[in-house]
């Protein structure tokens, strides 16, 4: 192999249990498992994450709720993004429940659920100043009163999503209008089933015990990485799931001066010794990490020089043992010996987040499933 990605399975099921006890117990977990499960493959992912104890799963679109429907009938799938009308009959085929914001949605549901006799499950999802999709929600109870007139379509659940976490006044304005659409169209008791949410990875730490909401929707920190601006998180010692890797393919001595890679935007100021990585952005190593982000070999880091390119990165081994030789393992997101390199540092180096870097690892690195159990 030329690069490949390891999946720590069991790492992913001590996150989930570890999350789970940082939130109240009677909430509900969603597994955000889009993207194939933010780069990390969607089938063994979920199929571990169906063992240990998620409530239901949340995808992007119908394409991705297929592949968890094929893994097994029964588990409750939510739709986070829109559905074009020509997806509309996959709802009754995978027995999914997408999220509902506007009153076209509630007409097509409607019409779908008589014409296939089949009643219809949705959540209603509030636009409170996300910009983007859901009722915005001084429309919402609007849409609540065309809900309950229709007889199709059954309300299980309702959401809203926050912009900016990290922003203490706009996610509490969020949520006092969040709070008032619920007050004005919801009232108690609601079904034990029912279920409100709008935390993700990034707002777990400030999130309410005693609010209204009772369940969260979880993607990236199950996978063990941490969102920016949030070192808060930390308490929760979440373990990355993913880890990234390459080989050492040449090694090379230059003379100083040399400018090395596109661009020219390294030149040597000593007699070096480089190393050539069998990975570059076509793997998925950020562009922006040239001259930028490091690597580790033999539990040592050395730092990347020049630009990446699509197939090879070069690294700066003249500090390194002479004995370093072709097929030895580089380290680009993981551990190595006493060191590491967190994806979350890559991301940044890269100038990216995490979310867009797990979603960059591309087809040609292979996913290693490390499967044991604890
Ligand atoms: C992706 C997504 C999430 C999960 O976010 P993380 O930051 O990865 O936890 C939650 N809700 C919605 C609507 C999303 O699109």
């Amino acid at each position: 192999m030329r690069s490949w990605a390891e999946i720590d399975l069991a790492r992913l099921e001590r996150n989930l249990r570890l999350i789970r006890k940082s939130i109240p117990s009677n909430f509900k977990y969603v597994s955000v498992v889009k993207a194939d499960a933010y780069g990390h493959g969607i089938l063994h992912t979920a199929s571990r994450l169906m063992q240990s104890g998620v409530d239901l799963f949340a995808v992007a679109n119908v394409k991705e709720a297929c592949e968890i429907r094929e893994m097994g009938s029964g588990w409750p799938i939510l739709i986070l993004g829109p559905l074009l009308e020509e997806e509309d009959e996959a709802l009754i085929e995978l027995d999914i429940i997408p999220s509902l914001s506007s009153l076209d949605e509630v007409r097509r549901f409607q019409d779908l659920s008589r014409l296939r006799k089949r009643k219809i499950k949705v959540h209603l999802k509030v636009d409170t100043g996300m910009g983007r999709m859901g009722v915005w929600w001084e429309k919402a109870s609007e849409l609540f009163r065309a809900i309950k007139s229709a007889d199709g379509i059954e309300l299980k659940g309702i959401l809203t999503h926050f912009a900016e976490p990290a922003h203490e006044g706009f996610s509490q304005l969020q949520k006092d209008r969040f709070q008032k659409i619920i007050d004005a169209n919801l009232p108690p008791p609601l079904p034990s089933d029912f279920i409100i949410h709008a935390d993700n990875s990034s707002s777990l730490k400030v999130l309410q015990k005693n609010s209204v909401f009772n369940a969260v929707r979880i993607g990236l920190l199950q996978f063990g990485v941490t969102p920016p601006s949030h070192s808060a998180l930390a308490h929760l010692e979440v373990e990355p799931v993913l880890s990234f890797h390459a080989k050492l393919a040449l090694v090379k001595d230059l003379p100083a001066q040399t400018s090395l890679s596109y661009g020219r935007l390294h030149t040597l100021d000593r007699d070096s010794r480089i190393g050539i990585i069998s990975a570059g952005y076509g793997d998925a190593i950020p562009l922006h990490c040239g001259n930028q982000a490091s690597a580790l070999i033999r539990g040592t880091i050395y730092p990347i020089v020049g630009r990446v390119t699509m197939d090879q990165t070069l690294i700066d081994l003249t500090d390194a043992p002479r004995d370093l030789q072709n097929g030895e393992v580089v380290t680009l997101i993981g551990e190595q010996k006493s060191n590491k390199i967190p994806l979350e540092t890559l991301a940044f180096h890269g100038k990216t987040i995490p979310w867009e870097l797990l979603c960059s690892i591309t087809k040609r690195v292979p996913r290693i499933y490390l499967t044991k159990r604890e």
